[in-house]
């Protein structure tokens, strides 16, 4: 039994990135709500999901199992049986899916290359698999599924959003607290030896339980080898948020991870209402510059966030810092911290 159908109904797509397609699923037999990530696999997908199984904390998504694709899943055959599912299921496809190869070892070259079936429809991609009978390329890939539980609060964009827009009230109380999650949730992968390389917005979710949920492994690396010693690494990530040293490849640590914390906090604070805004500030904003008015309303914020956007990685604070920080400045003590967060 290959793909998702054999247990799964496919309730909607949640995400597609770089790496691979998420889909909303609901279990055939347990009758719960998941998402499963799809992912091609490579020895990226394999440093995601054994991260992911090893991670055990209320701020990290939480992992339930995964097994791999059979080779022929996308085959012909199956995108048939699978788009004539019925109509409140979505049909499970790979439209629309960018995939990209991904090997720390390999050249980034590779990174944006987009299979060319897998931009065309349903039917389009069955006929084209049929008519490249002499060329199996997507057919032969075998993917990793990645049960986690569903984040159904959805995305930190989709919450700075809804603010931005004005269609919720900002609370520096929840920003705290959600800000608080998060740092705890980067402690924690910090002591467990890791590095995330990809934090922003739409890595962090939020869970059933309205807390934070740091999700998207995509890009885990360990901070040394096995040695102890420093690792070469790949300028990967997300150029928005990515720390000065992760662009140029240095032999970066885990205070690249500190640095786009710095701009997720400055964006849960400040209201920027247009994306030329956004383009506007952003230099000004990784050069340590806010806008007029934003250090004298958030004094505090404003040194935590100045430090954590050093350009000298550490200069930069330890996760660990800023957390014990937070709860002596905003005073945020366990009572307040169990409650709901959004
Ligand atoms: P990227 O291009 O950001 O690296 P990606 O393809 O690596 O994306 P993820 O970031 O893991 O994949 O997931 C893509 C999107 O799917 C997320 O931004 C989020 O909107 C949604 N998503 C991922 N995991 C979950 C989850 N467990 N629950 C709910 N939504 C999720
Ligand atoms: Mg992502
Ligand atoms: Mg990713």
């Amino acid at each position: 039994v290959s793909g998702l159908s054999h247990s799964f109904d496919v309730i909607a797509k949640l995400g597609e990135g770089g790496f691979g397609c998420v889909y909303k699923v609901k279990h055939k037999y347990d009758g719960k709500i998941y998402a499963v990530k799809s992912v091609i696999l490579t020895r990226k997908a394999d440093s995601e999901v054994k991260a992911l199984a090893r991670l055990d904390h209320p701020n990290i998504v939480r992992y339930i199992t995964c097994w791999p694709s059979s080779d022929n899943w996308t085959s012909n055959q199956e995108r048939n049986q699978v788009s004539n599912t019925s109509s409140d299921v979505v049909t499970f496809d790979r439209e629309g899916c960018e995939e990209r190869d991904d090997d720390d070892d390999e050249d980034d070259e590779d990174d944006n290359v987009t299979l060319g079936m897998e931009s065309l429809s349903v039917t389009e991609s069955a006929s084209a698999a049929a008519e490249a009978s002499g060329n199996n390329r997507t057919d032969s890939r075998t993917y990793l599924f990645i049960q986690m539980e569903f984040c159904e609060g959805g995305t930190l964009t989709d919450w700075i959003k809804a603010r931005n827009q004005m269609e919720k009230q900002r609370s520096i109380v929840e920003i705290h607290k959600i800000f608080y999650e998060i740092i705890t949730g980067v402690e924690y992968i910090h002591a467990e030896k890791l590095i995330h390389r990809d934090l922003k917005p739409d890595n962090i979710l939020f869970g059933a339980d309205g807390k934070v949920k740091i999700g998207d492994f995509g890009l885990v690396a360990a901070q040394t080898d096995q040695n102890g010693d420093p690792i070469e690494r790949s300028n990967r990530g997300t150029p928005t948020y990515m720390s000065p040293e992760q662009k140029n490849k240095k032999n970066y640590d885990e205070k690249t991870d500190i640095f786009p914390l710095g701009l997720v906090w400055f964006e849960m604070l400040w209201k920027i209402s247009t994306g030329s805004e956004r383009v506007k500030l952003w230099p000004d904003l990784k050069g340590q510059r806010f806008p007029e008015g934003f250090s004298d309303s958030y004094q505090t914020e404003s040194k935590f966030i100045t430090k954590m956007l050093s350009h000298s990685p550490e200069h930069r604070p330890h996760a660990k810092d800023i957390k014990e920080k937070l709860e002596k400045f905003f005073s945020l003590d366990q009572n307040l911290l169990s409650q709901k967060t959004i």
